[in-house]
């Protein structure tokens, strides 16, 4: 499996390129940065990638800002969960290009990620692994022993829940229900922040005592 992690865009979002050594298909996870954009498409040519899907964990700017330029460049496919589709992506078209004082948009995903599915990338599988709680529609990707995280887990901390959408409670419970319950030597690649693994964080995490 080729691996490739990128600190990208204003919030030091943590951007993952993976592919299959075999097929060279390859995957872009939240490509969070529009500058950071000709990183990801030089790297996919300099190892002779083809890029068949850009996912987004969930909808929050700081993982979605390259989208569009990343999209364009390369006619991947667009997927994230339906929860995130519809308020976030929507919200950002719509608020954010103020806020950032330019034009800030994110085309439509091709499709929505739906829990359990499996996604085909060569030889490797991406399981999609609803967790909601840090927004509606985030999603965790377990592929092998690696599992990506977005905003939900963190190397010893959780994601926060005070952002529209959020809630406490449902974090916890997919935290404890669906993450902690996997092998404890899975690495955890988090959306911000170093990794970790499931065993680390069932004993250590001082969020989840
Ligand atoms: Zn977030
Ligand atoms: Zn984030």
């Amino acid at each position: 499996m080729y691996f490739r992690k990128l600190i990208v865009g204003p919030l030091q979002t943590n951007c993952y390129i993976l592919a299959c050594k075999k097929s060279k298909e390859a995957i872009v996870i939240d490509p969070g940065g529009e500058k950071e954009v000709e990183i990801i498409i030089n790297d996919l040519k300099e190892n002779n990638l083809n890029l068949r899907y850009i996912i987004n964990t969930h909808g929050h700017i700081d993982h979605i800002l390259g989208n569009k330029l990343l999209k364009e460049s390369t006619q991947a496919s667009l997927l994230i969960h339906q929860l995130d589709a519809d308020s976030l992506l929507q919200e950002i078209n719509e608020k954010f290009s103020i806020f950032l004082g330019k034009e800030v948009s994110s085309p439509s995903p091709d499709r929505f990620l739906v829990d359990g599915e499996e996604i085909n990338l060569g030889s490797l599988k991406l399981k999609v692994i609803h967790t909601p709680g840090h927004t509606p529609g985030g999603i965790s990707l377990l592929v092998k022993e690696v599992i990506f995280t977005g905003d939900t887990l963190f190397a010893g901390g959780i994601g926060r829940t005070d952002l529209p959408g959020g809630s406490y409670f449902d974090l916890l419970n997919s935290i404890k229900e669906r993450l902690l319950v996997l092998d404890d030597a899975i690495t955890i690649y988090p959306g911000h922040g170093p990794a970790s693994t499931i065993g680390w964080e069932r004993k250590n995490n001082p969020f989840l005592k």
